[in-house]
């Protein structure tokens, strides 16, 4: 028998290779105008019809080619972009494998102008399924405009396969997102169906945000800026209050390259999770540059998958760039009534040194263990200094101290509704504040009206606390007089099991009697003198519902059961030296505009808003 092995022909193995790297018309969208991109263009117009499926066209105005260049550009392993194996691990450009243009000439009919700015005339191409049909001069503009026509029309089979237009278009969409988002010093324009879809002039990287995804993102925008010797980080996250009920605008580059990279989106949803609610998802647009021998770079075209050597360090950075970033943007005041004028954000100057965040709270800061010894009310501490140091730290040298003293100091003190007015020199008194209805704390501060409530601060309040305990495990217990004996479900008496050390941190005392019944020795001292099942029963409910949202771990999970359920809460009538003690505390903490759960613990309204209101 005669041997059976031979060679495919090139057309049928560029066939087969571009199944793999064109799977669809955006897929051809994303190689041209990488390539684009990779021959230094500064204005790229795509044209599409039809999403895609009757043409793409790419003109750019980048360097061109020769008419040599020109021809081989469509061999298979075609490059100019890398030499030896060794470039592989310095490459700058998008492109590097040489398959993209042998690929769509496999599938589609193919015509290619191009001149280089040195040449008199350009020349054109025209290719049908692998097969040149023509090359000859042709006039043409500096630059290369690369059409695609007809996309799979060898083979009907993937074209059947292509989904309704709408669709397609999407994915074109995104792409194109996904290269401008880069590039924002490139002009691009971008027509479908003879209909302009996105007109982006060269701009900066906030402005070509929002000429992409709309006007309101100018003020929805907080930037992130992290240097360091292996990475640096840029960009912009959106302020808690945009983020998305879809996991839509979360983007991250690394070297100028789209990526998906779940672990890393984990250091962001975390550094926001105390400030949205948990189903929703922040946007962010973030920009990693690192040297290309950090990261593996066998990045397959269709893929969006990179490699970090360093994961974990560049997970805590990306973390403490986005801490930073939300805390500078916590620390202005006014942000529903002021939508206008926009966030005023202090950028860092290029030379400031960016302090490390610590997400830890100062395991000192637990005013409540000296209250308790005292034996005095045990809710709130008094004229005592926060100790804020570590917040401070979080969040740069602006503070929240400032309403603090504000409310302290306020001129406006001395009128009859202030309370205290008599001790000028100490921080903690003075001020005018008051309780409105049961539910509010007021208080006069420069900028205008500050408004709390006071529940959501309270939570905010003893959520820091708590977490602070189960992250230093180090908590407090009162021992009961007489022991409380307390049965559960067999399902919640498993959970109480399950958290029993964590309780035990937090100043639970509680020992399984088996069967279900459990006797506690001793409670946190912010119980008060509250009814231990309900507290605990409270606890189990809301760990349970949490406990769907993989997101959240146990501590946090457990800090904030604990915080909703022992907080007080709207309706309780509260003194005067506990309404400050509150502030105190509230102003003490890490986040004290958002509560645990995601909203907001207090207003300011402004004099601005105030004076349109008497208008
Ligand atoms: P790669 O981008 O991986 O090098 P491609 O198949 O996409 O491979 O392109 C092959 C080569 O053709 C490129 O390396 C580049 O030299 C040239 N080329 C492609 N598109 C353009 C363009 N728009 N302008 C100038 N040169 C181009
Ligand atoms: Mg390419």
């Amino acid at each position: 028998m005669s041997d059976i092995i031979h060679l495919l022909p090139d057309s049928v193995a560029n066939q087969i290779a571009a199944g793999e790297v064109i799977q669809r018309p955006a897929s051809a969208v994303k190689e041209l105008l990488e390539n684009a991109v990779d021959a230094g263009a500064d204005d790229i117009k795509l044209i599409i019809k039809d999403a895609g499926k009757t043409l793409i066209q790419v003109i750019d105005n980048g360097c061109g080619m020769s008419e040599t260049d020109a021809r081989m550009s469509f061999e298979r392993h075609a490059t100019s972009k890398i030499n030896d194996a060794q470039d592989l691990f310095a490459i700058r450009t998008l492109g590097f494998r040489g398959e993209a243009l042998a690929s769509i000439a496999a599938i589609a009919q193919i015509e290619l102008k191009t001149k280089r700015i040195e040449d008199e005339v350009g020349t054109c191409i025209k290719i049908e399924g692998s097969v040149v049909k023509s090359q000859e001069p042709c006039s043409s503009a500096n630059g290369t405009s690369f059409s695609v026509k007809n996309l799979f029309f060898n083979i009907p089979a993937r074209r059947k396969f292509l989904k309704k237009n709408t669709t397609e278009l999407r994915h074109i969409i995104e792409e194109f997102q996904r290269v401008a988002l880069v590039y924002p010093g490139i002009k691009f324009s971008f027509f479908n169906d003879n209909s302009q879809l996105f007109n982006l002039e060269k701009s900066g990287l906030k402005q070509r945000i929002a000429s992409l995804f709309g006007a309101t993102y100018n003020n929805r925008l907080v930037p992130v800026e992290q240097k360091t010797d292996l990475v640096d980080i840029k960009g912009f996250i959106g302020k808690p209050e945009f983020a998305k009920k879809t996991r839509g605008e979360q983007y991250f580059f690394v070297n100028g390259r789209f990526i998906k990279h779940p672990y890393l989106n984990h250091a962001v949803d975390n550094a926001f999770r105390e400030l949205i609610p948990s189903d929703a998802y922040p946007t962010y647009f973030i920009y990693f540059e690192i040297n290309p021998n950090e990261i593996d770079i066998n990045i397959h075209p269709t893929k969006t998958e990179v490699n970090f050597e360093n994961n974990k360090i560049i997970y805590a950075m990306l973390s403490s760039a986005v801490k930073q970033a939300l805390g500078k943007f916590n620390l202005t005041p006014s942000i529903d009534f002021d939508v206008e004028k926009g966030i005023d954000i202090t950028p860092l100057p290029g030379s400031a040194e960016i302090k490390q965040p610590t997400v830890k709270i100062d395991e000192s800061y637990n005013p409540f263990e000296v209250e308790a010894q005292k034996g005095s009310k045990p809710a709130f501490r008094q004229h005592q200094k926060p100790d804020t140091r570590n917040w401070q730290k979080l969040y740069g040298d602006k503070d929240f101290t400032q309403y603090k003293q504000e409310i302290s100091n306020h001129p406006e003190s001395d009128t009859s509704i202030s309370f205290n007015n008599d001790s000028k020199g100490d921080e903690t008194d003075g001020g005018m504040v008051f309780q409105l209805h049961n539910k509010f704390i007021v208080s006069s501060v420069r900028s205008g009206l500050l408004v709390i409530d006071q529940q959501r601060a309270h939570e905010r309040i003893l959520f820091e606390r708590f977490l602070a305990k189960l992250e230093t495990q180090k908590g407090t217990s009162q021992q009961q007089l007489f022991p409380v004996t307390v049965q559960f479900s067999p399902a919640d008496a498993e959970i109480l099991k399950e958290i029993n050390d964590e309780l035990k941190v937090l100043g639970f005392d509680i020992e399984d009697f088996g069967e279900n019944t459990f006797i506690v020795n001793g409670n946190p001292a912010e119980m008060n003198n509250r009814d231990i099942k309900g507290v605990l029963e409270g606890i189990i409910e809301n760990f349970k519902k949490n406990l769907k949202d993989i997101t959240k771990d146990k501590k946090v999970n457990l800090a904030r059961s604990m915080a909703v359920n022992l907080s007080i809460k709207e309706g309780k009538k509260l003194q005067t030296e506990e309404i400050k003690s509150l502030i105190d505390q509230l102003f003490a903490c890490r986040l004290p505009e958002v509560s645990p759960g995601g909203k907001p613990t207090l207003r300011i309204l402004t004099m601005d808003y105030l004076n349109e209101k008497f208008n």
